[in-house]
């Protein structure tokens, strides 16, 4: 479904998701004080506009109470993240998320009423992390504080076994969600289906019975 959604912020992170997002086929209104970041996104937003992101009469002129999604991706200017955070809520957007420095940015944002806050670097940094402290990762997604969901590189262990025979479930308390294998991905594997060479397991469960089973399962 055909989203509109409001990037306020073009420096790395906003411009990427404004990207994206248009890629993606959205509408994407991407609003800067930086002409040039301005231009840059032109031909990769619906409409792109200079625009102060703390004046409430700029942001009312270009229709923001319209969209139902703003990512305000201000980094360095805590005040300007803070005040437009409140002033895009205000206009009634339902969704506003927002980009966040540290710790104490995105408690004050959570504060005044972002529905979502987000520290990318934070974020890729843990990310980073697993994928060196396990080669058999190859991506994960974080659920909640104790459960994930991992994609998991096939090893020696489970090749040629079935999904009945690994009993991952039974074992690690783990769910296997799909089994990918280059592009193509089943997404509801049953217990006759056979692990081969090469796939990916995506399975999900707390994050300790993760662990256990890529110690021990894998
Ligand atoms: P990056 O994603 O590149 O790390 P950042 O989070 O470090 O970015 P900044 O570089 O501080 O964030 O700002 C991102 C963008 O927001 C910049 O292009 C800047 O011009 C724009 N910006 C900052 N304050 C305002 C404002 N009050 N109104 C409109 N745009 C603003
Ligand atoms: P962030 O992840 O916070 O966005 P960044 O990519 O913007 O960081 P910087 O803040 O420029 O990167 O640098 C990251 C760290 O690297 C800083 O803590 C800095 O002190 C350190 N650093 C930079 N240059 C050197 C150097 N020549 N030797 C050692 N440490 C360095
Ligand atoms: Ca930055």
């Amino acid at each position: 479904m055909k989203k509109q959604v409001v990037v306020i912020g073009l420096g790395r992170f906003g411009s990427s998701v404004c990207r994206e997002l248009y890629a993606l086929g959205h509408e994407v209104l991407a609003i800067d004080q930086d002409v040039e970041k301005v231009d840059a996104v032109n031909d990769f937003s619906s409409q792109a506009s200079v625009a102060n992101a703390t004046d409430e009469k700029d942001l009312k002129s270009l229709g923001v109470r319209n969209f139902q999604h703003a990512i305000i991706a201000i980094g360095d200017d805590l005040q300007a993240s803070v005040l437009c955070t409140l002033m895009v809520k205000d206009l009634g957007v339902e969704k506003v998320w927002v980009k966040a420095r540290d710790l104490q940015h995105q408690k004050i944002l959570e504060k005044v009423g972002a529905d979502r806050v987000i520290q990318p670097e934070n974020e890729m940094g843990i990310r980073v992390a697993h994928h060196v402290d396990s080669e058999k990762i190859v991506d994960y997604i974080e659920l909640s504080k104790d459960f994930s969901i991992l994609e998991l590189a096939a090893t020696k262990k489970v090749i040629n076994r079935s999904l009945e025979e690994l009993s991952i479930r039974a074992n690690y308390n783990c769910v296997v969600l799909a089994i990918k294998q280059d592009e193509h991905v089943n997404i509801a594997p049953v217990q006759e289906d056979v692990v081969k060479e090469g796939d990916v397991l995506i399975v999900m469960g707390h994050r300790e019975d993760l662990k256990r089973f890529e110690d021990k399962g894998l």
